[in-house]
């Protein structure tokens, strides 16, 4: 009956903010992203190689 090839997209979401992107959202190679705003802060993050920006839970170990 469904002869139709619906696709569905998953929901994406936002790189930098975790919101749902609208239905074509901005992006970076397979970055995806709700707005300019965040595709800009991704970019200049990527610019300045601070994309360690999101694992900051990685603490450094240091020892004596
Ligand atoms: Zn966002």
């Amino acid at each position: 009956m469904n002869a139709t090839s619906s696709f569905v997209e998953p929901t994406v979401k936002c790189h930098h903010c975790g919101d749902d992107c609208p239905a074509q959202p901005l992006t970076i190679e397979d970055k995806h992203f709700c707005c300019i705003g965040c595709q800009t802060v991704y970019e200049i993050l990527q610019a300045n190689d601070l994309c360690t920006y999101y694992n900051l839970d990685e603490k450094p170990g240091i020892s004596l």
